[in-house]
C-alpha cells in the first residue's frame, strides 16, 4: 500500500484503499491529497470481464486433474483469497469445459482422416469403466482405442439415470460409441473387448459384420481365479501348480493362431487338458501331439494330475466346458485391449474414483484424460546423457519381493494444456459468464429428480421423533 502514497501526476501525498476483493483480484481506489486526482488500480488483467487470475485458478484446478476442494482449501489455509467454489463451477462450465470439449473434437477430427484411406484398416479396443467400485455407480464411460496406435478415439459418458440400471451403461457406451463411429463414416471389422455379457450379445445380433474377439488377459483372469478356487478345496491342492502353465497355454493359444481361426485354437486350447494328465500324444486330428517337443529335467517331474482323481476330474472339466470353448473360440490372436487398461488408469488421476463429479466436470476429465494420454502414451524411452537406454528396478506386490524391470520413459509432457489455455482466451473474447444463452452440453437430468423431496421442516421432525423413540 506504500507505493500508492505518492500521486502519480503531482507526487503529492495520495489516500489509497481496498476497494474490494474478487478472489484473487484486489481493487485499489487511490486519490491525490493535493491535485484531487483519482484513480483505480487492479492486481490483475482482465480477459473480457474475467479477472485473468481468477480464472488461471480455475483453469489450473482443472487441467491438472485436481480436486477444487482441496486445492481451495489449501489456499484458505494459506490466507490466500481466491475464488469460491460456484466461481469454479461457473468457469468450468462455460470456459473451460467448451474449450476442452472443442480441442477435443480438432483432435478426434486429426486422427479420424487417418483412416479416409481404405487400405487402413482399424482395430478398435473397447471397455468401459464406472465411477466407483460395485455396482452402484452414477457414471459409466464407454472409451474406444485404435489398439494398432494406441490412440484413444472416442469416449461415451453415460450417467445410470439414463439407463435402466447401472449395469446397463456399458452396453449403453457401446451403442453410442458405434453411432459416433458411423456418423463419422469411420469403417472398422475388428473389436477386442471383455467377455461383459450384454454386449457379447448386442455385438452377435445387431453388428454381424464386426468380427467380435476376447482380451485373452480377460479370459485368462477369469480362467484363473476359478483353477484357484478349486486349488482351495480338500484334495485339489496340486492345481494351483498348474495355473501359470495354463493361463500361459492360453495366451500362446491366442498367439500362435494369428488369423484367428477358432476351431484350431479349440483344438489346441484342449490339448492341455491331456498334457496336464502327462498324456502328449494324440489329442485331436488337428492337434495330434503336444508341440513341447521331449520333456527333459525339471518339466519331466512336474506334479502331473493324475486321471480320475478329484483334482484332475474338476480342472479336467473347467478347461473343456462349453463356455470356456466358446470364449477360447473368440480369443484376440494379435492384438489386447492392455492399452485400454493403462488409459483407465490415466482417467484414475483426472477423476478418482469415490470423487463425486458433476456431469460436465466428469465429461471434462475423461476427455482431458484421454488428451493426456494421447499425447503421452507413445513416449520413447529415456537415454543417459551418453546415449545408453534407461531402465528402472520395481517391487510390486504381487511379485511378494520379487521384481520387475521397466523401460525408463521421458517424461510426460503437456502441450495440450497451453493449447487449452490459448483456447480460453478465445472463448471469453465472445462469452460472458451467465449471459451464454447456448447450454455446453445437454446433460441428464440429476439422480434425485427421480425422487420425491419431503418438506425440509416434515424430515426433521420425522428424525427428531426417531431419536426421541430410540432413547425409550
Ligand atoms: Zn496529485
Ligand atoms: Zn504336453
Amino acid at each position: 500500500m506504500d507505493l500508492f502514497k505518492i500521486c502519480p501526476k503531482c507526487c503529492g501525498s495520495a489516500n489509497a484503499s481496498i476497494a474490494h476483493t474478487v478472489g484473487t483480484l484486489i481493487k485499489v481506489n487511490v486519490t491525490c491529497e493535493l491535485c484531487q486526482h483519482s484513480y483505480s488500480w487492479y492486481s490483475q488483467p482482465f480477459l473480457g470481464s474475467v479477472p485473468a487470475g481468477n480464472l488461471a485458478v480455475s483453469s489450473a484446478i482443472l487441467y491438472s486433474g485436481a480436486l477444487p476442494t482441496k486445492v481451495l482449501r489449501l489456499m484458505n489455509f494459506m490466507n490466500i483469497p481466491t475464488i469460491s467454489h460456484q466461481t469454479f463451477f461457473n468457469h468450468q462450465r462455460h470456459i473451460l469445459y467448451p474449450a476442452v470439449l472443442r480441442f477435443w473434437k480438432h483432435q478426434q477430427m486429426q486422427h479420424i482422416a487417418k483412416y479416409r484411406d481404405p487400405t487402413e484398416s482399424l482395430v478398435l479396443g473397447g471397455d468401459g469403466r464406472a465411477d466407483t467400485p460395485g455396482h452402484s455407480a452414477k457414471y459409466g464411460s464407454y472409451s474406444m482405442m485404435d489398439l494398432k496406435q494406441g490412440v484413444v478415439l472416442d469416449i461415451q459418458l453415460v450417467q445410470s439415470n439414463e439407463v435402466s440400471s447401472s449395469n446397463a451403461m456399458e452396453k449403453e457406451g457401446l451403442i453410442r460409441s458405434l453411432k459416433w463411429f458411423e456418423d463419422n463414416n469411420l469403417q472398422f471389422q475388428t473389436l477386442i473387448t471383455d467377455q461383459h455379457v450384454q454386449i457379447v450379445k448386442f455385438v452377435r445380433e445387431q453388428t454381424p459384420h464386426i468380427t467380435h474377439y476376447f482380451d485373452v488377459w480377460h479370459v485368462a483372469k477369469g480362467l484363473k481365479k476359478k483353477m484357484v478356487k478349486i486349488s482351495k478345496e480338500k484334495d485339489c491342492k496340486e492345481v494351483g501348480e498348474w495355473i501359470k502353465s495354463i493361463t500361459n497355454h492360453m495366451y500362446w493359444v491366442a498367439a500362435s493362431t494369428p488369423n484367428g481361426d477358432s476351431e484350431e485354437m479349440v483344438s489346441k486350447w484342449l490339448s492341455v487338458a491331456n498334457h496336464v494328465q502327462n498324456k502328449h500324444r494324440g489329442h485331436s486330428d488337428q492337434v495330434a501331439n503336444c508341440l513341447h517337443g521331449e520333456l527333459v529335467g525339471h518339466d519331466r517331474k512336474k506334479n502331473w494330475l493324475k486321471p480320475g482323481t478329484k483334482a484332475c476330474v474338476k480342472t479336467e472339466e473347467l478347461l473343456t466346458a462349453t463356455r470356456l470353448k466358446t470364449s477360447v473360440e473368440k480369443l484376440s490372436p494379435i492384438h489386447q485391449t492392455s492399452d485400454v487398461e493403462a488409459f483407465h488408469s490415466t482417467i484414475n488421476h483426472f477423476a478418482p474414483k469415490m470423487i463425486g463429479f458433476s456431469f460436465h466436470g466428469m465429461q471434462c476429465r475423461l476427455l482431458l484424460a484421454a488428451l493426456h494420454f494421447n499425447e503421452n502414451s507413445a513416449r520413447p524411452q529415456a537415454l543417459t546423457k551418453d546415449g545408453v537406454a534407461r531402465y528402472s528396478i520395481q517391487f510390486p506386490k504381487y511379485k511378494s519381493g520379487g521384481y520387475i524391470t521397466r523401460e525408463k520413459k521421458i517424461n510426460q509432457s503437456f502441450r495440450y494444456v497451453n493449447t487449452l489455455l490459448r483456447s480460453i482466451r478465445k472463448i471469453v473474447d465472445v462469452t460472458t459468464i451467465r449471459s451464454t444463452s447456448e447450454e455446453p452440453m445437454p446433460t441428464p437430468r440429476p439422480l434425485c429428480a427421480a425422487f420425491t423431496r419431503p418438506q425440509k421442516t416434515d424430515a426433521i421432525q420425522a428424525m427428531k421423533s426417531r431419536f426421541r423413540k430410540a432413547e425409550i
